[in-house]
Order: C-alpha cells, then sequence, then structure tokens
C-alpha cells in the first residue's frame, strides 16, 4: 500500500509528499481508512509507530471536505494529550500536515499563562490540542465551547490514566455532542483503557501494531553492572565514547537529573535536564537545542520518556533503572526511532538487580552484560577529583533549589497541606507524575494499566548511598496530587 491508495485529499496528499513519506506504516495502513469512513478507531499503539498521522490525516480529509466557516469560540476537532511537550508535537504536525489547507490549529496546556491561549481560541479553531486540566480552566473561564465538536482523539490514554486525568476525562467527554467520532489511542489495552474505550467509542474499528515489548527489537541493548557511587565515571566515559552523536539519560528522580547535569558539567559534558520541575521555558529551550542538535546530552525522568518524538537519539543511557518494567521499554523506545538503529545502555547497581529481572522478562530476553572499561579504578578516581574541585556540581544551596521549580526559597507554594497537617508536593497540572501521596508514593489506581503484575518488594533503599538517594521522598517526577492550587 502507498499514501495514493488512501485517496487523501490532494492538500494532503502534497504534504506527505513533502515530508518524505511514501508508504503509510502499520498503524496508519490499518486506521486510516475506517477513520476517514468516519468510523470510531480504537488504536493500540504507542509513539514512534507514527500513530499522530494514523489519526490527524483522517481528520484533516475529513475538514477539507466539510469545509464550515469558524464559529466564535468553537473548535470541529479536539485531541487530547497527556503531557505538553506531546501535545504541542501533535499540534505540530496538525500544521506541518495541513499546511497546505487554510486551517487554525490551536494548542494549549498548563505551565504557561493563560491569556494568549484565550485570545487564540476567541476566533473559534478547527484543530485544538489540549491537556486535559488547561481545557477544563479554559472552559471554565468561557474561553472555549466544545458543544461542536466533531472528532475527539484521546492521544496516549494509558498516561493519562497514570497521571490522573480521568476525572478531567469525564467532564470534557460530557461537554461534547453526542453525535461525534471518537479515537483512543494507547501503548496498552488494560481494563482501565477498556473501559473507556466502552464509554466513548460507538463500535470501534481496533486496530493494534505490535506491543510495545517488541516494537524495539532493533534497539542494541546491554547492561553494565557498577555500583551507584561509580555511575557517574561510567556515564562520563560512555557519553565521550565517538559513536554517541546524541543521547538521554534517564534517571528516576528530578534531583538526581539535576545532580547529573551538575556532575556531567564538572567534566566538560554539557547537559540539560528535563523533568516536572522545570519551568516550560526550561524545557522548550532543553528540547530544542536538543532537536536542533546543538544540545548532545538530555537527563530526563520519565517525563520526557513517553511522547516525545526526536529522531536523532543514537544512545538511550538508564542511568537508573525504573521500577517499573515498561517504563524501560518506554525510554529505551526514544532510540531506534523511524527504522534507525539505537542504542540503550543500562547502568545496574547491586540493588537495582531486582528491577533488571523485571525488565528483562517483560522485554522476553536477556540484557547483554557489557564489562566496565579496563582502566575504570582510574576514571572513577578523575571524576571524584573533577566533582570535589568543581563548585558547579556541588549541591546547589536550598534557595536556589526553590527558585528553579519557580517559588519563593524555602518552601514549595504549589504544595498543599491538609486539615490534618499532612503536606503534599506541590501540584502540577499537565504531565507530572502521578498522583502521589505525602510520602511521594503513586496513589491508588489499583486497576491501572501499570499496576497489572507490578512486582511487589523492591528494594527499599539505595544501600550503595552516593548518588540518587532514597526511593522514596516525593522527590520522583511528577508534581503530587492535583488540586486548584495547581490552576
Ligand atoms: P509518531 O508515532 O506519530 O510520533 O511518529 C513517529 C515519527 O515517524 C515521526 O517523526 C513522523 O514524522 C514519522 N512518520 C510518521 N508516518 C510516517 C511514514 N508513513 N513514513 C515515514 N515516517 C513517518
Amino acid at each position: 500500500m502507498n499514501f495514493s491508495d488512501l485517496a487523501l485529499a490532494e492538500p494532503l496528499a502534497r504534504a506527505i509528499a513533502d515530508k518524505g513519506y511514501t508508504t503509510p506504516s502499520p498503524i496508519q495502513q490499518a486506521a486510516i481508512p475506517p477513520a476517514l469512513a468516519g468510523h470510531d478507531v480504537l488504536g493500540l499503539a504507542q509513539t514512534g509507530t507514527g500513530k499522530t498521522a494514523a489519526f490527524a490525516l483522517p481528520m484533516l480529509h475529513r475538514l477539507a471536505a466539510d469545509p464550515k466557516h469558524r464559529l466564535k469560540l468553537h473548535t470541529r476537532a479536539l485531541v487530547l494529550a497527556p503531557t505538553r511537550e506531546l501535545a504541542s508535537q501533535i499540534a505540530a504536525s496538525f500544521q506541518a500536515y495541513g499546511r497546505y489547507m487554510k486551517l487554525s490549529v490551536a494548542v494549549v496546556f498548563g505551565g504557561v499563562p493563560i491569556g494568549r491561549q484565550e485570545r487564540a481560541l476567541a476566533p473559534g479553531v478547527d484543530v485544538l490540542v489540549a491537556t486535559p486540566g488547561r481545557l477544563i480552566d479554559l472552559v471554565m473561564k468561557g474561553a472555549c465551547d466544545l458543544g461542536r465538536v466533531e472528532m475527539l482523539v484521546l492521544d496516549e490514554c494509558d498516561q493519562m490514566l497514570d497521571l490522573g486525568f480521568i476525572h478531567d476525562l469525564k467532564r470534557i467527554t460530557g461537554l461534547l455532542p453526542k453525535q461525534r467520532q471518537s479515537m483512543l489511542f494507547s501503548a496498552t489495552l488494560a481494563p482501565a483503557i477498556e473501559q473507556l474505550a466502552e464509554r466513548y467509542l460507538k463500535n470501534p474499528v481496533k486496530v493494534a501494531v505490535q506491543p510495545a515489548a517488541t516494537t524495539v527489537e532493533k534497539v542494541v541493548q546491554s547492561v553494565v553492572h557498577v555500583s551507584q557511587p561509580e555511575k557517574l565515571a561510567l556515564l562520563a566515559n560512555l557519553l565521550e565514547g565517538e559513536d554517541v552523536a546524541s543521547s538521554i539519560v534517564f534517571t528516576r528522580t528530578k534531583h538526581g537529573a539535576d545532580r547529573v547535569v551538575r556532575q556531567l558539567a564538572a567534566h566538560g559534558l554539557v547537559a540539560e535536564a528535563i523533568h516536572g520541575n522545570r519551568s516550560q521555558p526550561q524545557r522548550t529551550r532543553a528540547l530544542d537545542g536538543f532537536r536542533a542538535g546543538t544540545l548532545k546530552i538530555l537527563v530526563a525522568t520519565d517525563i520526557a520518556a513517553r511522547g516525545l518524538d526526536i529522531p536523532a537519539v543514537s544512545h538511550v543511557f538508564n542511568y537508573e533503572l525504573p521500577n517499573v518494567p515498561e517504563q524501560y521499554v518506554h525510554r529505551i523506545g526514544r532510540t531506534a526511532r523511524a527504522g534507525r538503529a539505537g542504542i540503550a545502555i543500562a547502568l545496574c547497581a547491586p540493588d537495582e538487580r531486582p528491577y533488571l529481572k523485571d525488565i528483562e522478562k517483560t522485554i522476553r530476553m536477556a540484557l547483554t552484560q557489557a564489562p566496565l572499561p579496563p582502566n575504570f579504578r582510574d576514571l572513577v578516581g578523575k571524576t571524584a577529583k573533577l566533582i570535589k574541585s568543581s563548585p558547579a556540581a556541588a549541591e546547589p544551596p536550598r534557595e536556589e533549589r526553590d527558585y528553579n521549580r519557580g517559588g519563593r526559597p524555602g518552601r514549595d507554594p504549589r504544595a498543599v497541606v491538609h486539615a490534618d497537617g499532612r503536606r503534599e508536593a506541590g501540584p502540577r497540572r499537565d504531565g507530572g507524575g502521578p498522583p502521589r501521596s505525602a510520602e511521594g508514593r503513586p496513589q491508588g489506581r489499583p486497576g491501572g494499566p501499570h499496576a497489572q503484575g507490578r512486582p511487589q518488594g523492591r528494594p527499599q533503599g539505595r544501600p550503595g548511598g552516593g548518588f540518587g538517594g532514597q526511593r522514596t521522598g516525593g522527590q520522583r517526577d511528577g508534581g503530587g496530587r492535583r488540586s486548584p492550587a495547581g490552576r
């Protein structure tokens, strides 16, 4: 099959040719024909499979086939996505595919001033891409009306549930006309997703591409066993390798990511962190630099593991192994995208071995064990000296850390203090981690997609000390339970 077989509107065919696409990807071949015919679609596919075009092209075709005047505050097509980055990326795809159509595309998400978004929605738009929390805020302000939405997409639905957006989704879908086309995309078909599909889709055509665990076969994966305090020396050595063109280093915690950035700086390696505590301009700047190739190393928490389409990543380093094995698959999915080969190296400390076992079970293969470099002792000594003598590698004063979070020194203004005195980490409406308890543990949703089969009895501390701190304690990515304070 090629794109001409899909008989897409001429402006779309031209835009696809501009992008250099020749054949539709498997998810596109499966989803586009029923979506063009107006059917609801349930798509099982993760980012990297071409799923954005799988829903964007038929939506644009249907908009082109039935041109209408824009109505103030209204939108004809609504796409909901879990994170700011994914929403921006989807909007950019609509703009690229719709470049020869007279199309108005808006994207709205939290963490940035709302006024400009209100102004963008005022005249009405054809396509609105939104994160759920901010969309509700805009609806409540009367800045947008969802009463004439003809097409709805729920993208990365499993992550939306993970992030606790279920109530927002319910509210939003309650505002939509019953008569509409709906498409739901998710990487997994957990029972919670099936329930959503039952509620929001009418006789959907089910399309699926390879499950997450097998889409990463093109990634050359290995693991190096190394103690926690010696990881930085190994990471710096690996990053200095000749074939490392651009890489993402994954950590489990936000402070951990910042610390890696500082310690790499002591090595003369420039890196930027992307995680939930960084402001939107900081995140955008880091991603733009990374996409443009001016920044070679991105240090990320799992918020960056999903949804982001960064085509040229040569290496993924799992500096800390994820405690949810599916997250490993998402992380390494950042490399080997769109047919490219990629390399993923995991740095595994002794207390992370149970995680490694779970990962190997999930991907149904054992990772190749790579040895430490021959002169590793010297490298460790050199790193220790560099870090000791570098002011940049030192822990920043508390005040500076708090200002980085956009707050006043000494306390997180977004924190929620309960009547009984419990304190929760500050909320972030969109793109944060799953809801957390005051102890920093993920909350509830035992039926959530990633809750299933999650191993129990994981190691509770990091006896290796050094980098990373405690696993618990609310340091992981995610802004805590959302509340009105986060609006
Ligand atoms: P997505 O899964 O939507 O994030 O897409 C992953 C990447 O594949 C993006 O960089 C798209 O531009 C690219 N892509 C999507 N469809 C095609 C296609 N049919 N041929 C080549 N590349 C594609």
